[in-house]
Parts: C-alpha cells; sequence; structure tokens
C-alpha cells in the first residue's frame, strides 16, 4: 500500500494576503532538508530555471513556497530582495567576517555584490569593492563600500595589501566569477583566507585554475554556496522588515518591455536590480 507523504509545514496565509515566492523552495522532506539543509535539497526546483519564473503576471506556487512580505515593505523591494540577498546570507554563514576583517566583494555594481556589502558591513567588517568601471567610485561608497579599487588596474593585488596592513584580505566574496577573477581573487587573499565563488560567468567558461603549491603554501580555503536555507530566506525578509539592509533597484520595466530591460542589463550600465513589472 502507498503510504501518504509526510504533511508540509505550512507557512499559513489567507487570500488575498500579500507574498513573495521562495527563490530557492525546499521539499522539506528530503534527508538533507529535514536537518535544515534545505539549500542543499535534493528534489527542488529554482523559479526561472527548473520551473517558469516571474515573466508573467500570475504565477502558481505551492503555499509552502511563499512567504508573507512584511507591513511596510512594498512588492518591488521584496522581489529585489529576495533573489539577490538570500545566497549572501548563506555567503555570509560559510566565510563569516566580523569587526576588524576585510572582505574584498568583486563587481561592486552588481545586485548581489551590493547585498554582499551590506552584510558584511552588518557584521562590521571593512569592504572593499572592484569595479570594472572607472567613474562608479562615489556612487558604490554612497552604497556602503569603504574602499573601491579598479579591476583595470594592475596595481589591485598591492593596493588591497596596502589597506589591510600588508596582509591581503581575509575573504574575497566573488560575484562576478570566472578564472580571470578566480586568479584576481587569489591574487588578494592573506594567507588562511577563504575565498567564495559566488559568480557564474556567461561570456567565459566556467574552469577555473588553481596551482596547488599556492593553495598549501597560502592554506587558501576555497569554497562556494548553493542557494539558501529556508531560515536564510526568512532571515532575508526579517532583515528587509526592520530596514537593515537596503536593495537598491536601478530601474523598472514594463513586463511587455522585456527585451528592452535585457538590453540594459547586458549594457552592464545598471547599480543594482533591473525589474519588470506585470
Ligand atoms: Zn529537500
Amino acid at each position: 500500500m502507498k503510504s501518504s507523504p509526510p504533511a508540509r509545514t505550512s507557512p499559513g496565509g489567507a487570500p488575498g494576503d500579500r507574498a513573495v515566492q521562495l527563490p530557492h523552495p525546499p521539499c522539506r522532506n528530503c534527508a538533507l532538508c529535514v536537518p535544515g539543509l534545505e539549500n542543499l535539497c535534493i528534489d527542488t526546483a529554482y523559479p526561472g530555471h527548473q520551473v517558469f519564473g516571474g515573466y508573467a503576471q500570475y504565477v502558481v506556487r505551492r503555499q509552502d513556497a511563499i512567504l508573507p512580505i512584511p507591513g511596510g515593505v512594498d512588492f518591488e523591494t521584496a522581489a529585489a530582495t529576495m533573489w539577490t540577498y538570500t545566497t549572501p546570507l548563506n555567503c555570509a554563514r560559510q566565510a563569516p567576517v566580523g569587526p576588524g576583517d576585510t572582505v574584498v566583494i568583486t563587481g561592486a555594481s552588481g545586485g548581489m555584490a551590493i547585498a554582499c556589502a551590506q552584510l558584511a558591513k552588518l557584521s562590521g567588517a571593512t569592504v572593499i569593492g572592484t569595479t570594472t568601471k572607472p567613474d562608479r567610485d562615489e556612487a558604490l561608497r554612497k552604497l556602503g563600500y569603504d574602499h573601491i579599487v579598479h579591476y583595470t588596474d594592475t596595481r589591485l593585488p598591492e593596493q588591497v595589501r596596502e589597506l589591510t596592513h600588508g596582509l591581503g584580505a581575509d575573504a574575497v566574496w566573488d560575484c562576478v566569477g570566472g578564472n580571470d577573477f578566480f586568479q584576481l581573487s587569489l591574487s588578494c587573499i592573506r594567507l588562511g583566507g577563504t575565498v567564495i565563488v559566488l559568480g557564474t560567468p556567461t561570456d567565459q567558461g566556467s574552469r577555473l585554475e588553481l596551482d596547488a603549491l599556492a593553495l598549501i603554501g597560502g592554506q587558501v580555503r576555497i569554497a562556494s554556496v548553493r542557494g539558501a536555507t529556508l531560515r536564510d530566506q526568512q532571515l532575508c525578509l526579517e532583515l528587509l522588515a526592520a530596514g537593515k539592509i537596503n536593495p537598491i533597484i536601478d530601474r523598472t520595466y514594463p513586463l511587455a518591455e522585456a527585451a528592452e530591460a535585457h538590453s540594459y542589463l547586458e549594457s552592464q550600465r545598471q547599480i543594482g536590480k533591473v525589474l519588470l513589472m506585470p
């Protein structure tokens, strides 16, 4: 006889409540979900990846794949927050930084990088952002970066060392990804530091080169982050409701102008998120 599946934990909610979908919806039943490792769920389906995402006025989701939007938070802000902050929250757990620590965040203008910077600042760390844009320093400092260094400047690793008493950064959170930025990350990290690979570039391969001597000699820890736990996703909305994080929305487009929105993203002129409005 086929047994009934275990009951799912219901988040509650009533018709008409405002809700946001989980970007990392766990099955809540598998061997990794049960002990709280929902980001490693073996039976998940990411919106926009394995199931249809948000390019629609209406979507259908299981009741346990949504969370209520806190009062005082509008739909746009909730939408801009969930994808952007949940993985960085998990990252902050994997490579925690605190007062006295310095973290380098690559691709400083991107939505995820800005989220990383805000979370690192919340932890009390000093934040160095890298950018390829020569005219962004002031705007990026206003978003919370303590220092901005330029990717095209060959002295970048030296500048990071000058800002860290000659040691190098305690952590690098690489939001760009790809081998070039991986090598840059290794050149900025201190002995015993941690490099977290977050970015997945689309314009180059995903292979990373690693010199075993550099790895051993530097005792460097290299890690990555897969999605976010259920707690990370709940915490994201709690931090938002408390005003502790501030998602940056660069601009919004109507759904009918999705192609223009993609062109704008590809131009890499944005600072923060670009939203489609159904
Ligand atoms: Zn699961």
